[in-house]
């Protein structure tokens, strides 16, 4: 099974990746994670990239594409994958599904996290003061916010037009948002029911 994770920054697609991974065995791939790896590790994408996270503004289309793509193909071979923060534009959607539909890695579902920006702001300021990320700044909060406004909320109709969509709230306990999930991924019919 193959498993998109879309939501706003501080909608739990880290948290509920990391769940429904252990839960399903698939494998779970976040962007954020692997740019900020690149990052630590001092590579020369790490030094190409930096200056997008810590303003909040998204990498360039084709250097996320060259980091993400083996990851998903290797995860596809392999029981399949869980995505958290990739695709984040229409137009790495369109791209990542072209290279997927060739390797039979195609996406079978997109689980939308809805939350209201109220709640965001409260959890990543939450967050700020336990993790110290370098982009949970008040400044650059709200730029990542206005970017998922902006490049990501559009990939919403993108993949309810493709049928893929299941819309969960986000703003339940990490337990009820778990089981809402699993329960969506029955709707969408890529698990065998109980
Ligand atoms: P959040 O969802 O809380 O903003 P992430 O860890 O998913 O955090 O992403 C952190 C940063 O990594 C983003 O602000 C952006 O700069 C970059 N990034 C992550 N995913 C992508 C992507 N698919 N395309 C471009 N940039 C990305």
């Amino acid at each position: 099974m193959n498993v998109l994770l879309i939501g706003p920054p501080g909608s739990g697609k880290g948290t509920q990746g990391e769940r429904l991974a252990e839960l399903l065995g698939l494998q779970h791939i976040a962007a954020g994670d692997l740019l900020r790896a690149e990052v630590e590790s001092g590579s020369d994408l790490g030094a190409r990239v930096r200056h997008y996270l810590d303003s909040g503004d998204l990498v360039p289309d084709d250097l996320i594409i060259e980091l993400m793509v083996p990851h998903v193909l290797d995860a596809a071979k392999s029981g399949g994958y869980i995505l958290d923060g990739f695709p984040r534009t229409v137009a790495q959607a369109r791209i990542a599904r072209e290279i997927a539909d060739a390797a039979g890695a195609t996406a079978d579902v997109a689980i939308l996290l809805d939350t209201p920006r109220a709640e965001l702001v409260r959890r990543i300021m939450a967050r700020a003061i336990a993790e110290g990320r370098s982009d949970d700044t008040p400044e650059v909060i709200e730029n990542r916010l206005q970017v998922y406004d902006d490049a990501t909320r559009p990939l919403i109709d993108f993949y309810r037009d493709r049928g893929l969509l299941q819309k969960v709230d986000g703003t339940r306990s990490a337990d009820e948002v778990t089981a809402d999930i699993l329960a969506a991924l029955h709707d969408q019919d890529v698990t065998p029911r109980p």
